[in-house]
């Protein structure tokens, strides 16, 4: 049926288990020794000019490797290839294709040491994320091939009192554009691409500046599993030179993108400017994501899921917890709780297995961080921040911070990083909070911690959310469990890893027989 399958999730590693992570440890040290080279893939051929250098943004005198960006020829025989290349690829059964990304997700579970590093090294990803982003890859494929199989396969009998035959059916577009961002570099980057791929899509895949080599990687992996290389292409470079060459060109049938919200305005205004066919937008984009907690909730487990909700990835998930409402009578005692887990974080190295944050992406986020809490050190009040290792003068860390303030209007844009915003309320103001995160815009995740029924239902009917998590945290959905989306300026749905995603990488054909 449409939610369930008899597909498993991949279990991933036990980071307990001393016996799966030694040797996973050691095939890692040798990964990062390589000399990485990430490259424009144009019809199965590595291509590409300007070089980049990819530095460890946790050490940034650590050079991973190099990444070449594509250059405007490479753009236009990507694209002409992968026009060329769509019919046939959509003529391919669906169980082909879906047989394709099988395939890949067995390579990327083979090539886990590899990915892993990649992970850490280029974007700055704990051990335990790095674990959980190909587990993730791994279950988009695994997740889209069978949702492929059971629509794409055969048309569907529609039942009627015309006295015809009808039939539906689900078929590609013809060249999906994926633009992917690098705070996934390696389960969204595949999300994207395994789904347009399912149904029946030719891919150009735009991946971040700043994740070329682990996207090249994926890319190759892609062609092995049994992609053709004509109707895949991998193109790296520069979001506003590249990505905005290929939203302009009609070749372009539809495009995905994650990112922020105001580049998909941009990509928006670009594909509505264009003449000839009118080719939808996917986008997933920011939020200012909330919870709140009333005076019923348990202290200690609120206090270990914002953390893990705020802190976790250094904050760079756009389910990250943005704003905290504590109800009045609660909120000194989940403050002090909050503000002695937040000493016991470790900051630091995130090839060490005992590293809770890492780094953020670059020196620019840095920088748009530091300047927020510098402002809020005016504007609100500090509450705690976390201490960071010796180390992490080498990198571009933030420490994790968490500030009072007075009310979410104070915060005019999503803060891409570690730092947590609390707001107290009087119980009688439950709904103002409701109102003030509605107001914001956003509609991504959300969370509620409290013992009282009718009050997660009273503020579940009235918040417009795509994904509420009641007393627990509010990152980490599940492919396939946990369908994954927002609305309002989060995105124009549909949910990642939920049953009706593939349907907006398709067109639907009716044909209607006489009888
Ligand atoms: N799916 C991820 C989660 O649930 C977030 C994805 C994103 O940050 O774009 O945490």
């Amino acid at each position: 049926g449409l939610y369930g399958s008899e597909r498993a999730n991949s279990a991933g590693l036990d980071l307990n288990a001393p016996q799966e992570l030694a040797p996973l440890g050691r095939e890692m040290e040798r990964a990062a020794k390589r000399g990485w080279v990430g490259a424009p893939l144009v019809a199965g051929q590595e291509a590409g000019g300007e070089t980049r250098m990819v530095q460890n943004p946790a050490d940034l005198s650590d050079k991973v490797g190099e990444v070449r960006w594509s250059t405007p020829e490479d753009i236009e025989t990507a694209v002409a290839r992968a026009d060329r290349a769509a019919p046939s690829w959509n003529a391919t059964p669906a169980t082909e294709r879906a047989a394709c990304l099988r395939r890949l997700a067995d390579l990327m579970e083979s090539n886990r040491a590899n990915l892993m590093a990649l992970c850490v090294r280029e974007a700055g990803k704990t051990i335990a994320d790095a674990i959980a982003e190909v587990r993730e890859a791994v279950d988009f494929c695994r997740y889209y091939a069978a949702r492929a199989c059971e629509e794409f396969s055969e048309p569907k009998r529609l039942p009627g009192p015309t006295g015809e035959t009808n039939e539906i059916s689900l078929h590609g577009r013809g060249v999906f554009l994926c633009i992917s961002p690098w705070n996934f570099p390696l389960a969204i980057f595949t999300g994207q691409i395994s789904a347009a791929l399912a149904a029946g899509n030719a891919v150009i895949a735009k991946p971040a500046e700043q994740t070329g080599m682990i996207a090249t990687e994926a890319v190759k992996l892609m062609h092995r599993a049994g992609v053709p290389g004509d109707v895949l292409h991998l193109l790296p470079g520069d979001g506003a030179k590249v990505g905005s060459q290929l939203v302009r060109d009609q070749r372009i049938s539809g495009v995905a993108f994650t990112g922020s919200t105001e580049t998909a305005r941009l990509i928006n205004q670009a594909l509505a400017a264009r003449e000839g066919p009118i080719v939808p937008l996917i986008a997933e984009t920011g939020g200012q994501n909330a919870m709140i907690v009333d005076s019923t909730a348990l202290p200690e487990q609120v206090v270990n899921d914002v953390v893990a909700s705020s802190f976790q990835s250094a904050g760079q998930r756009c389910s990250a917890l943005r704003v905290l409402f504590l109800q009045q009578d609660i909120a000194d005692r989940v403050i002090t709780m909050l503000s002695g887990a937040m000493d016991e974080l470790r900051v630091g190295d995130p090839a060490r297995l005992s590293t809770d944050v890492g780094p953020v992406i670059d020196g620019e986020a840095k920088a748009v961080l530091e300047a927020h809490i510098t402002r809020m050190q005016k504007e609100g009040r500090l509450l705690n921040r976390t201490g960071l290792a010796k180390e992490a003068s080498k990198g571009t860390f933030v420490a994790p911070a968490a500030f009072e303030i007075n009310s979410v209007a104070q915060l005019k844009r999503e803060v891409f990083g570690p730092v947590l915003h609390v707001v107290r309320f009087q119980a009688e103001r439950l709904d103002a909070v409701i109102d003030a995160i509605n107001t914001a815009g956003y509609g991504l995740t959300f969370g509620i911690h409290s013992r009282i029924d009718s009050t997660i239902e009273h503020v579940l009917k009235r918040l417009r959310v795509g994904n509420a998590y009641v007393n627990r945290n509010t990152i980490g959905a599940v492919v396939g469990v946990q369908p994954f989306g927002g609305e309002g300026l989060s995105g124009t749905g549909p949910k990642a890893g939920g049953p009706h995603y593939l349907h907006r990488y398709a067109t639907e054909r009716t044909v209607t027989t006489d009888t």
